[in-house]
């Protein structure tokens, strides 16, 4: 039966006069708005808040709140997005009194252990990435892409060289051309081969002494390792350009090899994605960067710096550094995020690192042979953590698309596959299950897959049928606008 409890927006159940709250009498002299606030920035009408006792607001939210998928409810194979499960211990670490009341403003002397904790956290990365000098500052993996160009800018000003372009592949997210050109730079796309690697042919023609950087991401989005990756990087660096890795699909790699073994010279974390952190839902993230030597100086400021003293180590914020690009972050970044993801890598350790890429790696191709021969993976036998399988076929065939593959996964309490993206390939559903689902899970998955896929295709038009809004028209929505008052004029 659908849900349709909470479908209702506040404004609607909002009711003249009722009220959540009481404020205590004022104690002190009253004054007029008017007299703190210069009349231009004065509202011309009271603004339109919903007004609701409290009873009524904390069912609409808890009501509401039961209407999401997540990770702690259901399965949610959302390829690229690496949705593992969020260990309740970091979280209960991370929530520890001595790590979420410390103020950002607190002399250095009285954080010491946090400050402790961030520096070994630059340095686990800069082991994990093969790199040598990390900024833990960008708020999440496509800050983390713009922090790490804007370094690269910096780095050919002082070189005198004045290079215009960045490539990027087209499978890559879209994080990758958007932040190259917020930095200025002009993005060429390099096409891939009908096999799903970078095709070297087109990428030998746009290759040139303008390229500043080649954005890649390994293993790619179609989970594929790019074994040219090696031959890339010489090609890229013969000609002075940088070599830029996404790291958003480290969960694939993790102690098994290095973006700064095999050539890059500056990459992202998503400590959120590969190091469990919560997200989605608009939850903070985190996008460390971690870069080569030649390009540490140009790091955000402050980087977090220890000295050894005869009274033992002192840690501090290093702001003196001439070449930094400054901040691009506030304080120290998304720090509870960052304790979380610490948590998990001093929780695994290297050993444990290993075994969760592995064991990524093992169920992404355990699914992939389950499904294959229902949802056709055009592009490799075998996958890293993740495949994009093609519903091209039932679509030619039955009419289903993978939208409505999509959709009815809903009906049968699991979260559909990021779909449609990467663009390279016809009807995608990019699935990534991760290390933290069962065999018994995957089994479920694909047991539902083939249960829908028999299933008639007008049923799955009007998927799903269970969840409280069926299939917003997500094309005429867009165009609506959500709030309906008329805004002051300034
Ligand atoms: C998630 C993702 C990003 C962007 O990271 P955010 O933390 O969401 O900003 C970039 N590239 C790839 C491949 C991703 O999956």
């Amino acid at each position: 039966m659908r849900n349709t409890r909470a479908t209702q927006l506040l404004f609607e159940l909002s009711h003249p006069g009722r009220r959540g709250s009481r404020l205590p009498a004022c104690d002190v002299p009253e004054t007029s708005l008017d007299e703190l606030i210069p009349e231009r920035h004065r509202a011309t009408a009271p603004t339109p808040l919903p007004e609701m006792p409290e009873p009524e607001i904390v069912r609409h939210y808890a009501n509401l709140s039961t209407f999401n998928m997540c990770i702690d409810t259901n399965f949610y194979p959302l390829g690229s997005c690496t949705m593992k499960y969020n260990s309740k211990r970091n979280e209960r670490l991370a929530n520890l009194p001595g790590m979420v009341d410390l103020h950002p403003y607190q002399p250095e002397s009285t954080i010491q252990g946090m400050l402790e904790l961030l520096h070994q956290m630059q340095q686990m990365l800069a082991e994990i990435s093969g790199l040598e000098a990390v900024s833990l500052q960008p708020a999440a993996g496509a800050q983390g892409e713009l922090t790490a160009l804007m370094c690269a800018a910096a780095y050919f000003r002082d070189l005198g060289e004045t290079r215009t372009k960045v490539l990027v592949p087209d499978s890559a997210h879209g994080t990758n051309p958007a932040s190259a050109n917020f930095v200025g730079f002009d993005t060429l796309e390099i096409k891939s081969t009908p096999a799903g690697y970078v095709d070297m042919n087109d990428l030998r023609a746009k290759l040139d002494e303008q390229v500043a950087v080649f954005m890649i991401t390994n293993p790619n989005t179609v989970g594929l390792f790019e074994t040219n990756v090696r031959e890339i990087a010489d090609m890229v660096h013969e000609l002075g350009g940088l070599i830029y890795c996404d790291g958003a699909n480290m969960n694939a790699i993790l102690g098994i090899t290095r973006p700064g073994d095999f050539g890059a010279d500056m990459m992202h974390f998503n400590p959120h994605k590969t190091f469990s952190g919560p997200h989605g839902g608009g939850g903070p993230g985190a996008g460390p960067i971690a870069v080569t030597g030649k390009l540490g100086p140009y790091l955000p400021s402050p980087v977090v710096a220890k000295d050894d003293t005869p009274e033992g180590p002192v840690y501090r914020l290093d702001f003196d550094r001439e070449k930094s690009i400054g901040r691009v972050r506030s304080f120290f970044g998304n720090v509870g995020v960052l304790v979380r993801a610490y948590c998990y890598i001093r929780t695994h350790g290297p050993d444990g690192l290993r075994q969760v890429a592995e064991n990524a790696v093992l169920n992404a191709n355990y699914l992939l042979s389950r499904v294959q021969h229902i949802l056709p993976v055009p592009q490799g036998d075998r996958c890293m953590h993740e495949f994009v399988a093609s519903a091209a076929q039932l679509k030619s065939e039955r009419g289903i698309t993978a939208m409505d593959i999509a959709k009815r996964l809903l009906d049968y309490g699991m979260h559909a596959p990021t779909v449609y993206f990467p663009l390279t390939v016809k009807e995608a559903l990019m699935v990534e299950p991760t290390e933290t689902e069962s065999k018994q899970t995957l089994d479920a998955f694909a047991e539902t897959l083939f249960r829908i896929t028999d299933e008639s295709p007008e049923l799955l038009h009007e998927a799903p049928h269970t969840t409280p809004i069926s299939r917003p028209d997500e094309v005429t929505a867009a165009r609506e606008p959500v709030l309906k008052w008329t805004a002051a004029e300034n």
